[in-house]
């Protein structure tokens, strides 16, 4: 099984290049070659298999032929070690809470596959892995924890003080492997500083280095697994299933679509966004503009070009009316969203985090469009990891869990740095 550019203008890679290199070199995203099916046999008797073995089993489907069936089994099984359940919040409406993992986002899921496939992959080589990871916040937590304890270095570079407390302290207190630049700047700024590292030439000579990025193959295709484990996990399987999936990047919602040309049965997704609302209207009008973002109150779904458009445009054409057969997406702002939150604990008392409101408000739209459907909305993140906004849209204080609660009195240990890309270089190289 090979990875071929969406953009078509370089050779197909093996697995290891594709994750080790991130990105093509013509700028598309990589892909499966193929999208192998399930048999439907086994696609019906999921229930019965835990969601280890379940992610094992859908992965060694997908990867055919890239890595021996008995490594890829421990590289899951050490990766999913948290759970996925789906909680009914009434007959015919499921929320799939992805929250579990050491980060409480669902972005553990891609970050600890893609560690621990990193690792598989460079445990041979001489020379030492350095991962540079800019972060303006949550993806940086994901990959710290992802990759802590792994024989890869991480330097996660963040602008000082623009991050929230929780998510500064869940990037400084691991220490080991994990070294946290505090950067005098943007998040631009960190971007930038990491850019130049990888156009730098006789940098890449002396060290080996490469990205975490939320588009690389290997953190999508762990979010898969956790579809299956959803439909698993459903009462009754007869009525028709639509997922909704709160969307920024649309990472989470492709590794769906991936799921379900595997044979799995969801008759159709929703992707909810907020504000920055490039997608719906792509599909309203066929015509892509991307735009700036906008802030909102769910900042991890603030994105103006969505960088997984590709992959869906690969997999459906560009044609937005290819792509309607499959999605629909529809927009709320920051009040709908607050009253989503509230909704949700008001009817059900589940507190939710606002990406997952977002996603819960799409998922109410389409039931009462398909009322002879069963719906899935995906929870994206722990709500106390949003907790000034949900505590103020409720009214009332949110706990929070033992493993936010433990980092409030660690201390935090980061290197101080400019902008300027000298010093940064020469801390590289100093490591
Ligand atoms: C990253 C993120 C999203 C958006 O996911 P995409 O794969 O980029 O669409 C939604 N919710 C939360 C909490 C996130 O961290």
């Amino acid at each position: 099984m090979k990875f071929y550019s969406t953009k078509r203008q370089v050779e197909e890679v093996a697995l290891k290049e594709a994750v080790i290199t991130g990105l093509p070199a013509d700028n598309g995203l990589f892909m499966p070659e193929q999208i192998r099916k399930l048999d439907q046999d086994f696609i019906e008797g999921i229930a019965d298999l835990d969601f280890e073995e379940l992610a094992f089993r859908v992965a060694d489907r997908l990867l055919e032929g890239t890595i021996p069936s008995l490594d890829l089994r421990n590289i899951v099984f050490d990766a999913i070690n948290f759970k996925a359940p789906l909680v009914e919040l009434e007959k015919d409406l499921y929320c799939l809470e992805l929250f579990h993992g050491p980060s409480l986002a669902f972005k553990d899921f891609g970050a600890r596959f893609m560690a621990r496939i990193m690792s598989y992959f460079v445990r041979e080589e001489k020379e030492k892995l350095t991962i540079l990871v800019a972060t303006s916040g949550d993806t940086g937590g994901a990959v710290a924890r992802g990759f802590y304890e792994t024989d890869i270095d991480v330097v996660i570079l963040y602008p000082s003080g623009k991050i929230s407390d929780l998510q500064e302290k869940q990037l400084t207190t691991l220490g080991k492997n994990i070294t946290a630049l505090e950067i005098e700047g943007t998040f631009d700024d960190c971007q930038k500083l990491v850019k130049s590292a990888f156009l730098d030439e006789a940098l890449r000579k002396q060290m080996k280095i490469s990205s975490a990025n939320s588009i690389n193959i290997a953190r999508l295709i762990p979010q898969s697994f956790y579809y299956f484990r959803a439909i698993a996990q459903l009462a009754d399987r007869s009525k028709p299933v639509c997922c909704t999936v709160p969307s920024g990047n649309f990472g989470n919602l492709t590794a769906g679509l991936i799921a379900k040309e595997m044979g799995l049965p969801i008759e159709h997704f929703v992707a909810a966004v907020n504000a920055n609302d490039v997608f719906p209207q792509y599909l309203e009008t066929n015509i892509y503009e991307s735009k700036a973002s906008v802030p909102t109150l769910s900042n991890a779904m603030d994105v103006g070009a969505p960088s997984n458009l590709q992959r869906i445009q690969d997999l459906y054409g560009t044609d937005s009316a290819g792509i309607k057969k499959n999605i629909s997406s529809w927009s709320y702002d920051d009040s709908q969203t607050k009253a989503g939150i509230r909704e949700l604990y008001d009817k059900y008392k589940y507190v939710a985090c606002p990406h997952t409101a977002v996603a819960y408000l799409g998922m109410k739209k389409y039931l009462q469009e398909n009322p002879d459907h069963q719906g899935v909305f995906l929870s994206t993140a722990h709500p106390a990891k949003f907790i000034d906004i949900v505590e103020e849209t409720l009214g009332q204080k949110v706990e929070l869990p033992k493993a936010l609660a433990e980092l409030v009195d660690l201390k935090k240990e980061s290197i101080l740095m400019s902008t300027d890309y000298a010093p940064f270089r020469e801390y590289l190289l100093s490591r």
